[in-house]
C-alpha cells in the first residue's frame, strides 16, 4: 500500500472532516494549488497569444499539460482538447456532429445526465435517440446489438456509473458499435484515474480534471481520436489562422476548439495533480479504492436497515436507511462526525430514482481515503440506524 500518510499532507482540508464525496469531486493536492500560485504570482499572462516572456511562459506551461495528460494516457497530447469539466467535453461532439435527421445515438438507462441531456437536446435536429435498459446497474451488449440500426451514427456509454460504481462492458460495446459502423463516445467521469483505463478504441473519450485526476474543478478534457467528424460549434479568438472581412479559415485541432481564454490556472494545475496520480500509480490508487469498498460494504450490510445498492468492492457505494430520508441521513452524518457524502438523485434521475424514489445516499472514496475514516463512517451510520 502506498504512504497514505504522507500522500494526506497534500491534502490539508482532509484533517478538518471526513471526505467521502469523492465522486463529485476530488480535493486538490498541494502542489497543484501551487503550481496555481506560482502562475499568479510568477508569469500570469494569456495563453498563445503574444511574444513577450510572460505569455511564452504561459504557453509552455498549459502545453506541457497537455504533454503530462497525453503521456498519462498513452496517446498523442494533439488528439487531447481541453474543456471545463466532462459535460463539457460531451457538449462538444453533441454540438459538433453534423447531425442529419433521422441520425440515431444510443445511449443508456444509467447514465448522468452529462451524458443523456446533451443527446436529448438533440431530438429538435431530428436525431432520433434510443435509450438502452439497464437491469441491476449494468447493460447488456446484446441490448446494444439488438438497438443498431444502419442508421446509428453514435453510442455514448459511461465506463462506471456515478450512482453504484458498477463497471460496464465497455470494450464489448465498443466492438459491437464499431462491427455496425457507428462511432463511441465513453463517459470516464468516474474512471480516469480511480482504475486502469486505455481510452484506445473509442472515439471519443469524456475525462473530467477534478475528479481521478485531482486537478482543480472547472478543468476536463476530450480525447479525440480523429477530429474529421467533429466541427467547431464555440467560436471566438485563439481559435483562427487567418479572418478577413468575407470569412476565417481556422486552425488545426486541438486549437481549434478552445475558443477564447482558457482556465490557464486550472490547466496548469491539472498537469501537477496527474503527475501525483502517475506517481501513486492508477493500479495502487485502484487496489486502495476497491480495498475500501469492500470495507464499506460490508459495514454497512451489517447494520440492519441498511439497503446496499452498490456491488461489493465498488469505491461508490449507494444505500439507505429504511424509512428515512437520503438527505436527512447526509445531514445527520455531516452533524455527528464531520462526514461529507452526497445524496439524492446524483444527476442521474433514471437511474437513481429506479433504487428509491427519493435517491440513495452515497459515499464514495478517494486515493486518500483512511480505512480509520470508513470505519468511523460505517460506526456512524450504525448510531443513526439505532436512534431512530
Ligand atoms: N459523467 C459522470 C458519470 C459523472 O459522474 C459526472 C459527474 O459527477 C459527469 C459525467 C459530469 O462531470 P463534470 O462535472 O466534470 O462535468
Amino acid at each position: 500500500m502506498y504512504d497514505l500518510a504522507r500522500l494526506r499532507e497534500e491534502f490539508p482540508v482532509l484533517s478538518t472532516c471526513i471526505y467521502l464525496d469523492s465522486a463529485s469531486t476530488s480535493q486538490t493536492p498541494h502542489r497543484a494549488v501551487a503550481a496555481m500560485c506560482a502562475y499568479f504570482y510568477e508569469y500570469a499572462a494569456n495563453h498563445g497569444r503574444g511574444s513577450h516572456h510572460l505569455a511564452r511562459k504561459t504557453t509552455e506551461e498549459y502545453e506541457r499539460t497537455r504533454e503530462v495528460l497525453g503521456n498519462f494516457l498513452g496517446v498523442d497530447p494533439g488528439h487531447l482538447v481541453f474543456t471545463r469539466n466532462a459535460t463539457d467535453a460531451i457538449n462538444l461532439v453533441a454540438h459538433g456532429t453534423c447531425w442529419e435527421p433521422g441520425d440515431e445515438v444510443i445511449t443508456t438507462a444509467l447514465e448522468h445526465h452529462a451524458n443523456f441531456l446533451p443527446w436529448m437536446a438533440q431530438k429538435a435536429r431530428g436525431v432520433v435517440v434510443k435509450v438502452l435498459p439497464q437491469r441491476r446497474g449494468m447493460l447488456d451488449p446484446a441490448d446494444l446489438q439488438e438497438a443498431l440500426s444502419p442508421r446509428t451514427r453514435l453510442v455514448a456509454v459511461t465506463h462506471v456509473t456515478n450512482v453504484l460504481g458498477t463497471v460496464q462492458p465497455v470494450r464489448e460495446i465498443a466492438g459491437i458499435a464499431h462491427d455496425a459502423g457507428a462511432s463511441v463516445l465513453l463517459d470516464a467521469a468516474q474512471s480516469v484515474g480511480h482504475m486502469p483505463l486505455d481510452v484506445r478504441g473509442f472515439d471519443f473519450v469524456a475525462l473530467p480534471g477534478h475528479k481521478g485526476l485531482l486537478g482543480p474543478q472547472g478543468t476536463g478534457a476530450l480525447y479525440a481520436a480523429d477530429y474529421s467528424a467533429l466541427s467547431v460549434s464555440c467560436h471566438g479568438g485563439g481559435i483562427v489562422e487567418d479572418v478577413s472581412l468575407d470569412g476565417f479559415s481556422l486552425l488545426p485541432p486541438p486549437a481549434r476548439f478552445e475558443p477564447g481564454t482558457p482556465n490557464i490556472p486550472g490547466v496548469i494545475g491539472l498537469g501537477a495533480a496527474i503527475r501525483l496520480v502517475e506517481e501513486l500509480g492508477v493500479g495502487e490508487i485502484h487496489r486502495h479504492e476497491t480495498r475500501l469498498g469492500v470495507q464499506v460494504h460490508e459495514g454497512l450490510s451489517a447494520i440492519a436497515g441498511v439497503a446496499v445498492y452498490s456491488p461489493r468492492g465498488s469505491p461508490v457505494v449507494s444505500f439507505n436507511l429504511e424509512g428515512m430520508d437520503p438527505h436527512g441521513c447526509a445531514t445527520d452524518l455531516d452533524r455527528r462526525q464531520g462526514i461529507c457524502v452526497r445524496s439524492g438523485l446524483h444527476c442521474a434521475h433514471p437511474l437513481a430514482s429506479s433504487l428509491h424514489p427519493a435517491g440513495t445516499v452515497r459515499a464514495s472514496m478517494g486515493c486518500y481515503t483512511t480505512p480509520d475514516e470508513v470505519a468511523t463512517f460505517v460506526e456512524t451510520v450504525r448510531e443513526i440506524a439505532g436512534a431512530r
